[in-house]
């Protein structure tokens, strides 16, 4: 069952050596169990930066790059629907959770697909064909409805940003209670600070980027502060002496780290989001004297990722506040380009762009 679709399409690959290739492909066809989508956004991720558009590396368990359509942050249009598909139809507005699991392990069975360790796991835009083409296949258990308050661009940046920032603020409990300090403020730090402040909780950005402060600012962050040697004396001083009740890492670097363990109060919760890096700290005094909790977080659930979504309906909130750059499909190497610099919020590719 399908509407009149076109027989070939244009496709971006990462070949490596920061390039983007160009391709025409044929318009796949959704097998059982799946959707066409006619691609309507997708962003680029530090992800796709660190792991295939310099070089392919294998750091982070599942960063195995097979020489396929890339992109893993996808928002479209069923166009198309396979045999026995019962909750999607042909019109339907749907996120992409961006990994597909095997579907019978521990963790495929809570939803988080990201922690599947069988040979069936398949990311996006990594191992099987992503959103920076025209159309693209998806399972329907990794598709999400998308409310009409959201747009596109909003279901982009959830389908891994937003949902990865969730996650974080789901594993420390964060609430009204809470002031949360946001360590970095790239992409996933601001998506920290929009979903915080939904979660009723205050907010405390750090980051040494002028620009990303400026933008922590305008997205409502109750506080910035510049991330030099005197930040974790500032957010004390902001903090009746005490510190935060929780701590984000969104930077992945040591100082980051090390200073979220600084500036969490007794019994807090401190989270590490950022990717890479390393940290060396005093266990004592930082994480047994103070009672606190460290969590590591990746990624987040297809249950959740719901979840955020309607959170995000209800608070009537758009993600795609975060989005500084958009470009059209056929200029995703001039997206990657500007994406590189390190200087830009979220860069969103749109496909209905010109
Ligand atoms: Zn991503
Ligand atoms: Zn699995």
């Amino acid at each position: 069952m399908s509407t009149k679709l076109p027989r070939k399409m244009l496709g971006m690959k990462l070949p490596g050596g920061a390039k983007v290739q160009a391709v025409e492909v044929d318009v796949p066809q959704p097998g059982p169990g799946q959707v066409l989508l006619k691609m309507k956004a997708a962003s680029l991720c530090g992800s796709d930066l660190k792991f295939i558009y310099f070089e392919h590396t294998d750091k982070t368990g599942g960063a195995r790059y097979d020489d396929v359509i890339a992109g893993h942050e996808p928002s479209g249009q069923v166009v198309a629907v396979g045999e026995g598909v019962l909750d999607f139809q042909i019109g339907d507005r749907v996120v992409v959770y961006h990994i597909q699991g095997c579907g019978y392990c521990d963790e495929c069975k809570k939803g988080f697909f990201i922690n599947c360790q069988q040979p069936e796991r398949r990311a996006y835009g990594w191992q099987r064909d992503g959103a920076l083409a025209e159309y693209m296949v998806a399972d329907a258990s990794t598709c999400i409805h998308l409310p009409d308050f959201l747009t596109y661009e909003d279901g982009a940046m959830i389908a891994c940003g937003f949902g990865t920032a969730y996650q974080g603020l789901l594993r420390a409990g964060v609430s009204g209670k809470d002031r949360v300090l946001v360590m970095g403020l790239g992409p996933v730090g601001q998506a920290v600070v929009i979903i915080a402040k939904a979660l009723g909780a205050q907010t405390i950005g750090v980051d040494i980027a002028e620009e990303r402060m400026e933008m922590a600012r305008k997205i409502g962050a109750d506080l910035v502060l510049k991330g030099d040697d005197s930040c974790v004396e500032e957010i004390m001083k902001a903090t009746d002496g005490k510190g935060v009740e929780v701590a984000i890492d969104c930077s992945g670097s040591a100082v980051g780290r090390h200073r979220c363990l600084e500036a969490a109060r007794m019994w807090g919760n401190v989270v590490f989001l950022g990717e890479q890096g390393t940290v060396t700290f005093e266990p004592s005094p930082l994480l047994l004297h103070k009672n606190l909790t460290l969590h590591g977080s990746w990624v987040t659930s297809v249950g959740n990722m719901e979840r955020l979504v309607e959170l995000l309906d209800r608070k009537k909130i758009h993600p795609s506040q975060i989005i500084t750059h958009r470009f059209p499909l056929r200029d995703t190497d001039k997206a990657f380009e500007i994406f590189a610099t390190g200087k830009t919020g979220k860069v969103c590719i749109d496909h209905e762009m010109e």
